[in-house]
């Protein structure tokens, strides 16, 4: 226990300098007397005066930070916790920080000891603290950006797409004339019936490049094809099932007419190109990745997406089924009432743009 360095701090605040038992002498002795009996090295003494213990911004707390930080203090003494802060996340902060450096942690009047098992424990349940914290931190981030973009903005996070540009502080994007006339073209080609990939290679051969100055793919086509930003769409989540898109504030370059049209020959090609496109894109009403599973039968090929969950009571759908019922759901609510298996409708699509994205064309 000897090699234990200690820094001892001490603090007091205006009002409770005139308090029995608070005042910096008072506190100083008995710490001293504390870290005698325990035969440990003082290494110095830290005290903020007449300073209250709101935050961090006080200059002997940091003085004894860096020296925690640089080993030449391995135990922290205090006689109160409050004596170090009186804030929750500073407290966590500092018990971590001490964690992380090897130093141990002690306050007199609580009587903890980070050295003994129960002082283990209160490190531990600070720690699930500051795991709360910052889980809750995270998702009231996430309640704002999307409280966001449901107000019409997109996230400034993001670059603004081909097409618009957004200068520092502005909200909304604003359109980019050249680039929008680029962003008119690759839909018009491609309604017109030229290919992804002659897409892509005509406008490298134009000298026209990306927004970050590359040569196009045809990911990047693609992307541009199946951007809702253009008919004056903001979105939220792409590749998660939080996805949503909402009007935005911003002008489009688009009409949507054309923009769906796009979007179903876009599909269509999709679905001759691959057979078992909703491949890994099912969640059943299970919450269970659904498989796929192909059978061969008179030399034709039969897909199956199915459930592997045992307490699940929904085994498959056929991919034909599936198929007719996600083309035809949008149209006729009758379909769904009648000839749809109630539990399919529960049956949650994961981001079909993505798979979109990932085919090669
Ligand atoms: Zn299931």
């Amino acid at each position: 226990m000897s090699d234990f360095k200690t820094g001892i701090y001490i603090r007091v605040s205006t009002e409770e300098q005139a308090k029995h038992g608070y005042s910096v002498r008072a506190q100083r002795e008995k710490l001293m007397s504390y870290a005698k009996i325990k035969e440990w090295e003082i290494y110095d003494i830290y005290i903020d005066e007449g300073i209250s213990g709101k935050n961090l911004n006080r200059s002997e707390v940091q003085r004894l930070i860096a020296d925690v930080k640089s080993s030449q203090v391995n135990n922290v003494l205090v006689y109160k916790i409050d004596r170090l802060t009186r804030s929750t996340k500073d407290l966590i902060d500092l018990i971590e920080l001490f964690q992380a450096c090897n130093c141990a942690f002690n306050s007199l009047t609580e009587a903890i000891d980070t050295a003994s098992p129960a002082g283990r424990m209160f490190v531990k349940i600070i720690g699930l603290f500051a795991e709360f914290e910052r889980e809750t931190i995270v998702e009231r981030i996430k309640v704002g950006l999307e409280r966001k973009v449901r107000e019409g903005y997109s996230l400034c996070s993001s670059t603004p797409s081909y097409g618009y540009s957004r200068s520092k502080g502005e909200k909304v994007q604003t359109v980019e004339r050249s680039e929008s006339k680029i962003v008119k073209d690759i839909f018009a080609m491609y309604l017109n019936g030229t290919s992804i990939t002659d897409i892509a290679k005509k406008l490298n051969g134009q000298k026209v490049h990306t927004k970050k100055n590359r040569q196009w793919t045809t990911k990047n086509i693609i992307n541009i094809l199946t951007n809702p930003n253009y008919i004056g769409k903001v979105r939220y989540g792409i590749n998660t099932n939080h996805y949503f898109e909402t009007v935005g504030r911003h002008t489009q370059i688009i009409d949507e007419k054309q923009y769906y049209e796009v979007r179903e020959k876009l599909q269509n090609r999709l679905r001759t190109k691959s057979d078992a496109y909703y491949s890994n894109k099912l969640e059943c009403l299970c919450h269970q990745r659904m498989a796929t599973k192909r059978t061969y039968f008179h030399g034709k090929c039969y897909i199956n997406y199915i459930c592997h969950n045992h307490n699940c009571d929904f085994k498959s759908v056929s991919h034909r089924y599936l198929d007719k019922y996600l083309n035809i759901a949008n149209e006729t609510s009758s379909f769904k009432e009648h000839f749809v298996q109630e539990k399919i409708k529960k049956i949650k699509i994961i981001s079909l743009d993505k798979q979109l994205e990932i085919n090669h064309y």
